[in-house]
């Protein structure tokens, strides 16, 4: 099979041996976690290890850990669950980032649309930061607030949010508080205790483990409605069998996630200052998005975001395809119209500009060479996308 560089790891990060491993064991056993016999008792065994061991990773109790399907079912839960748990006539309105993800957004859009609530959205700064003051201003008055969402580190364009400050405005206002940390886990230092949230949204295979797993890390004193309904498991929350392989799998992900974190930074930190070095000399005129901090406050170690003034974001991805390059593009397409992303409207750029993006994101596995690869690349496809662009017939 053709090597390639592989800098989409924000998409999906390849699964870790050891994860690998305990999917595999596991899979070769039989048991339902919730039957009574012996091998259920087992398999039940495997799954509260794993709830266990993710706890400790994280600094919560066991009991705090709700398994789900992934990320986005961890959102619709959280969102949804907190939404239906609190509302009242009188409480109706929920305070979100104007940069979550569609998993967190959507599931908004259809509150909205459907649940009559009302989402304030907060705004963000020219590197997708939260405004912190107007959400404080907005919980001054927070009696009609039924819950705030607030991402922990930005997906497209890497920026992380001051998430322990908004857990404690959230506390002083007495109002839940859900954090996406889907992208933030393994990659900034996550203390799930310290930091008090009411949930918290993970996925397995952001992180090195599995497909089709998540967890909802859902403080067991805050009443959350479910959205699926049948056999009663994990806290009546979440009902369906429990994936014991996907979970056991998931578990060695999370480990690995925390404690590889601080090793890990250092060594994406460097590659992702190469690559930026790298794009401005090569091309002088790209524009390098999101905060250039190297903080764990501040950006993802591993993301680059990066715009290409004259260039069409979808072009610039094919090009770099066929170059052996895979990343991605932060729009998306409506009616096969590509769309500017909503995160970058927000941060104030241009819609033009906005679909003139790519977002390389490196993992454990990314090498020097990967780096150099996209850097030798790039004054070609972008002179090529830019042609592509001049020849283009202009709206009118
Ligand atoms: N939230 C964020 C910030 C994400 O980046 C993603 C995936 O891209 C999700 C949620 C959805 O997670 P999953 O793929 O596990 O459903």
């Amino acid at each position: 099979m053709e090597e390639r560089a592989y800098l989409d790891h924000a998409a999906t990060t390849p699964m870790l041996a050891a994860a690998r491993e305990a999917w595999l064991a596991q899979s070769e056993q039989c048991g339902n976690p919730s039957s009574l016999h012996t091998s259920g008792r087992r398999r039940r065994r495997v799954v509260e290890e794993a709830r266990e061991s993710i706890a400790a990773a994280l600094n919560v109790r066991p009991s705090a850990v709700v398994f789900t399907a992934g990320g986005t079912e961890s959102d619709n839960l959280a969102i949804k669950g907190l939404y239906w748990a609190r509302r009242t006539d009188a409480r109706r309105r929920i305070l979100a980032s104007a940069v979550e993800h569609h998993a967190v957004l959507d599931p908004l859009a259809w509150l909205e649309a459907e649940q009559g609530a009302v989402v304030d959205w907060i705004q963000v700064d020219r590197l997708g930061r939260i405004d912190l003051d107007s959400l404080t201003q907005a919980l001054q008055r927070s009696d009609d607030v039924a819950l705030v969402t607030v991402m922990w580190a930005n997906n497209e364009v890497g920026t992380v949010q001051p998430v322990v400050e908004v857990a404690q405005v959230c506390r002083d206002a007495g109002v839940p508080f859900h954090t996406d940390a889907v992208q933030a886990l393994g990659h900034v230092p996550v203390d799930l205790g310290a930091l008090g949230a009411e949930a918290v949204t993970i996925s397995s295979h952001k992180i090195g483990g599995p497909f089709g797993v998540g967890a909802l890390i859902a403080d067991p004193r805050q009443p959350i409605t479910p959205v699926l309904h049948g056999g009663g498991q994990e806290r009546e929350i979440r009902s369906g069998t429990l994936d014991a392989p996907a979970i056991a799998a998931f578990a060695v992900a999370v480990d690995h996630a925390v404690h590889g974190q601080q090793a890990r930074a250092e060594h994406l930190i460097a590659l992702r200052e190469a690559l930026v070095r790298g794009i401005r000399a090569e091309v002088p005129s790209a524009i390098i998005n999101g905060d250039l901090g190297t903080g764990p406050d501040e950006r993802l170690p591993g993301n680059v975001h990066a715009t290409f003034p004259g260039c069409e974001g979808d072009l610039l991805l094919m090009l770099l395809d066929a170059a052996g390059i895979d990343c991605s593009t932060g729009s998306a397409c409506t009616a096969g119209v590509p769309e500017p992303s909503h995160v970058l409207l927000a941060m104030g750029a241009d819609p033009a500009l906005a679909r003139s993006s790519i977002r390389f994101s490196m993992g454990e596995g990314t090498r020097v060479e990967d780096i150099e690869r996209v850097i030798a690349a790039l004054p070609a496809v972008v002179d090529r996308a830019q042609r592509a662009g001049s020849l283009a017939p202009q709206a009118g």
